[in-house]
């Protein structure tokens, strides 16, 4: 369906200053496809999306859809946006039309679908996307998940033969994350073709049947979710799936800021769509600090979340220590119970207590 040749984009900026994102990229997508985009902020995954719609024009190379390069002088560029529906992480709706007039308004200006039938599709796609009753209102009236699913909706109305999507769930509260990605899988399964730049790993994970990892302004590794996810082959790949994400402090006295650290947990819990468990971490770094590890300083305590496999715990390390500090007693059996596990382990410069919340 698509077939992306040496394509290159380069940006001359006003300061003089040249920068190329795209460099040489490659791929052949068939329909029925669902491919996820993952990679480093910065490294060009939207201004392929942009250049693959002509938002952007590219700088060289070959784009060819359905065996014509629309790259091509005299190509019609409407026929390939008919064809390639795009949807933005800041879902650029109407803000002056309903819902309903979001969806129909480009089917009946620009190719003429009649209004009834314009009508008719919309209340159809509404209903797909769950927003049936929403149809009469104006998107300020709607949540950030909402608006994204009317984006998707108008998208659809032009019957495209691939979407693309720009990051759909960034600027989202997180939880209205759920139910876009749900709109998403449920095109998937209806065998919809579509390039997803996304951050949810785990996501995309489950639904791609292909993901590209972009690195460097080219395509750096492409294959399986299984093999880009487990078995990837190139170590910049390796260490970008396998990325956790980390909160520190450093606890040096019971002078330490405990406010500070509750706030930087919830921000850090929120974020990484944990906000059902900060208030387990929240009291068990308190229960750990003020009991079992109390009057145990220098100590260095973080937070992790592994994003591809979910993994959330939480750290003590205290440096020099050549045993558990943790007592043996009831109430650490008692929190053994409450949590997913507990690691005791040494370290290369002392002793770590993991505690495996998830
Ligand atoms: P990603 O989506 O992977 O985070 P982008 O495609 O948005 O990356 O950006 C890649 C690089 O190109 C960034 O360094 C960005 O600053 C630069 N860039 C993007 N759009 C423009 C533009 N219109 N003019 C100049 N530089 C741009
Ligand atoms: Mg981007």
């Amino acid at each position: 369906m698509i077939s992306i040749k040496h394509l290159s984009k380069t940006f001359h900026n006003p300061d003089g200053s040249v920068l190329t994102v795209l460099k040489d990229v490659n791929c052949d997508i068939e329909k029925g496809e669902v491919i996820s985009i993952i990679g480093p902020s910065g490294t060009g995954k939207s201004t392929l999306l942009r250049a693959l719609n002509m938002l952007e024009p590219p700088t060289g190379g070959e784009i060819w859809l359905d065996g014509e390069n629309i790259m091509s002088k005299g190509y019609k560029l409407d026929k390939m946006r008919q064809k390639m529906g795009m949807v933005f992480q800041s879902f650029n709706l109407f803000e002056h039309m309903t819902v309903l007039q979001n969806i129909t308004y480009v089917p009946v200006q620009l190719h003429k679908m009649s209004e009834e039938q314009a009508r008719t599709e919309a209340m159809d796609l509404l209903q797909k996307v769950g927003l049936a009753q929403k149809a009469d209102v104006y998107p300020e009236s709607l949540s950030g998940g909402q608006k994204q699913r009317v984006a998707i909706a108008r998208a659809l109305a032009m019957h495209p033969e691939v979407i693309l999507f720009d990051e759909p769930t960034s600027a989202l509260d997180p939880t209205m994350v759920g139910e876009v990605l749900s709109v998403i899988r449920k095109l998937a399964s209806e065998g919809m073709t579509m390039l997803i730049v996304t951050h949810e790993m785990r996501f995309a994970r489950d639904v791609s049947t292909r993901i590209f990892f972009m690195n460097e302004g080219i395509i750096y590794e492409d294959g399986s979710p299984k093999q880009i996810f487990e078995h990837p082959v190139r170590s910049a790949t390796k260490a970008f799936v396998n990325r956790i994400q980390k909160l520190v402090y450093e606890i040096d006295s019971d002078q330490f800021d405990y406010l500070q650290i509750h706030t930087g947990v919830n921000q850090f819990c929120i974020k990484y769509n944990l906000a059902d468990l900060t208030d387990a971490a929240y009291s068990i770094i308190k229960e750990m600090l003020f009991e079992h590890l109390k009057g145990i300083r220098p100590m260095t305590l973080r937070l992790t979340h592994a994003e591809l496999s979910g993994e959330t715990a939480l750290d003590f390390m205290v440096e020099g220590l050549t045993q558990s500090p943790l007592p043996r007693n009831e109430a650490v059996e008692s929190l053994r119970s409450r949590v997913k596990s507990i690691v005791e382990e040494p370290t290369t410069r002392g002793f770590r207590v993991k505690i495996i919340l998830r």
